[in-house]
């Protein structure tokens, strides 16, 4: 465990709490300490209120923040001496807690403070930092944590038995601490949870919460716990995309929604999915609170999702007997799948969930892999994970999920995704919940967007086999497909019949009809499992109903294409799978209408720029976010009963009306 400080850098950070936000990050930036919000950190401050009075304050990590991005405001200042009275109470709902640390914040736009603040307050030093190391979580799960801590740091640190993040935790930390504390201590321990550093200055904590770990570190590799070597027995198949999507669709079934599933199957995953005594260690729990609600107690064995499910019903009726509450249970789909053959499958609402599930759970696998050479694994318990994931205060989150948005979970792929239209239907999806595969002749389309729901793909969609490399790489990715926007095609230039050669009219064909045709035949296995229904929109164009002179060609292409799409209507309705035509014209702000062409064609019909633009009925300009609109509206709920529509979206045209 190497230490990030650099003096250089921390001398931009002048104040306490600037240091605290510089060691603060240090820590967010090793994803072996902290993790997707995993981990919080605290300065305690006294300052001048607005009587010029001092107040002793605790500024705490805020939930919400991420340590490794996190900045001043991201911290929540609030009162010690009442978080120090809260700490002396024998009992206190985390409810109640929860609302006693808000209100007790100096400032009405603090984020909410952690749950974790009362024992950052009880911990008597300036600078506190908490994180979730590996390289701890493979020792303090095992039945022999507490010999195995002692040797490793003596007197060095308090260790505390599990109990559950909240006010019970630091209750018990109040009790536990000031009793067990030497002159040595540096840190604390908390079973199956986590560790504690703390010091006079940023840097103190910082370096003892290195220098804890490394101790960690050092033991492991010492009993050759350290540096695991996965070896797989056998690879997966070239192509999964099917096996891929039928498992989303089982697990739509159990979750009442559809998810999206991302594939991991790099060499420590296969090998860990065919781990002879997975069944044993993959069951007994997760590696700390933290990962309970993200990745679910347990993962999914093979992919009999039904028997999963039931058995997450079992769990939870047999767990919620005990509590008090009424309890809302959560769904019963698993957000970890191990198989022997594919190897890991994170599964998540929207591809940033399942990309935290899969991060998550490969540090499990770390953590369980190093553990399992010195000892058994005993990691939090049924019960221990039940209070956790139906804690009170995420039951009350529930009721306040507001609603999502109507494309969750789901995944579309657009052609032509790279500019005008298909970039603009790929916006479009992407804020109302799907992931995108977004394709395009470009390569500059790999960096469209660095989002987790935006998979970008250079591909030539004439070339079969650039189009199957793409719908594999898309399920493994994101699990299956949903929607489909068949936006790209080419537009040649204008010539009449006579003069229009068989060359530019078989690549226009090839292009705009035949490629489209390999699309729909190679992603039918696809969207026929879609939880929706599959969805397919087709760009067509104004042309169809109302053709122009001079493009053959293209007009010709675009007709058949629309043929083809109302074929395809009829005979994919048994299948779930709507298929629509928009006839878009005159939109002007895509890559083909640069400002001089647009000049040169309004002057040809003795129009101003403006006037050309708005040449319809309504006197509307058409833009590429309308037609987006409208493509990714009719792939929404409100057209579920419509399929084999054509829809003009062009102002308005007298020779199409
Ligand atoms: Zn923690």
């Amino acid at each position: 465990m190497k230490s990030l400080w650099n003096d250089q850098d921390a001398a931009q950070f002048k104040t306490d709490l600037e240091q605290r936000v510089y060691t603060s990050r240090l820590l967010g930036r090793d994803t072996s300490l902290v993790l997707h919000g995993g981990g919080n950190t605290s300065v305690k401050l006294t300052e001048p209120n607005l009587f010029g009075e001092p107040v002793d304050l605790l500024y705490v990590k805020g939930s919400g923040w991420d340590l490794a991005s996190i900045e001043a405001v991201g911290f929540a200042p609030v009162r010690m001496e009442h978080l120090l009275r809260l700490s002396l109470l024998p009992e206190l709902s985390d409810s109640q807690m929860a609302n006693e640390l808000r209100v007790a914040t100096i400032r009405a736009d603090a984020p909410a403070p952690s749950v974790e603040a009362i024992l950052h307050a009880i911990l008597p030093h300036k600078f506190v930092d908490h994180t979730h190391s590996d390289a701890l979580a493979s020792i303090i799960d095992l039945p022999s944590a507490r010999d195995r801590l002692t040797e490793i740091y003596g007197d060095r640190v308090v260790v505390v038995p599990y109990v559950m993040p909240g006010f019970a935790l630091s209750r018990v930390c109040a009790e536990i601490f000031p009793k067990l504390v030497t002159k040595n201590t540096i840190g604390l321990v908390l079973l199956k949870h986590g560790i504690f550093s703390f010091g006079a200055t940023a840097k103190e904590s910082y370096d003892r919460m290195i220098e804890l770990v490394d101790l960690a570190e050092s033991y492991l590799q010492r009993h050759n716990a350290w540096q695991i070597t996965y070896q797989k027995s056998s690879s997966s198949a070239a192509q999964v995309r099917s096996d891929i999507a039928s498992l989303r669709s089982e697990i739509a079934k159990v979750a009442g929604k559809p998810m999206i599933l991302s594939l991991h199957d790099e060499t420590k995953f296969l090998a860990f999915a065919q781990r002879k005594d997975l069944d044993v260690i993959a069951t007994r729990g997760p590696v700390t609170p933290d990962h309970v609600i993200r990745t679910k107690r347990i993962p999914l064995l093979g992919r009999n999702v039904q028997q999963y499910a039931q058995a997450y019903r079992d769990y939870f009726d047999t767990m919620a007997s005990r509590s008090q509450r009424s309890l809302q249970m959560l769904d019963p789909a698993p957000r970890i799948v191990l198989d022997p053959e594919l190897g890991m499958i994170s599964v998540g609402k929207s591809a940033d969930e399942a990309a935290v599930a899969g991060e998550l759970y490969e540090h499990t696998i770390d953590v369980m892999s190093r553990a399992t050479v010195l000892d058994a694994w005993e990691p939090v318990t049924p019960e221990e994970a039940f209070d956790v994931e139906y804690w009170e205060l995420e039951q009350a989150k529930l009721g306040k999920a507001g609603s999502s948005k109507p494309l969750m979970g789901e995944v579309a792929l657009v052609t032509g995704a790279g500019s005008g239209i298909g970039k603009a239907c790929a916006e479009e999806l992407r804020q109302r919940g799907a992931a995108v595969v977004a394709l395009d002749i470009n390569p500059a389309i790999v960096s469209q967007s660095n989002k987790k729901s935006f998979l970008g793909i250079q591909c030539d969609i004439a070339d079969e086999t650039a189009l199957e490399t793409a719908l594999e790489t898309a399920a493994r990715r994101f699990g299956g497909l949903d929607i489909m926007i068949l936006n790209a095609g080419i537009f040649p230039s204008t010539k009449r019949i006579e003069d229009l050669d068989l060359a530019t009219w078989h690549r226009t064909m090839r292009v705009n009809l035949d490629a489209n045709l390999s699309l729909l035949r190679l992603a039918h296995p696809l969207l026929r499992l879609a939880p929706n229904g599959g969805r397919i929109v087709i760009n067509a164009s104004k042309n169809v109903p109302a053709p122009g002179p001079g493009q053959a060609a293209y007009s010709t292409s675009k007709s058949a294409l629309t043929q083809l799409a109302r074929v395809a209507a009829l005979e994919w309705g048994k299948d779930k799978i709507r298929v629509n035509v928009v006839h878009p014209n005159a939109v002007f702000d895509t890559g083909l209408w640069t400002p001089e062409v647009l000049q040169q064609r309004a002057a040809s019909y003795g129009l101003s720029v403006d006037d050309y633009k708005r040449n319809n009925v309504l006197g509307a300009e058409v833009t590429s976010r309308i037609v987006a609109s409208v493509i990714v509206e009719l792939c929404g709920p409100t057209f579920c009963a419509t399929t084999g529509a054509q829809i003009p979206i062009d102002g308005g045209n007298d020779r199409v009306i």
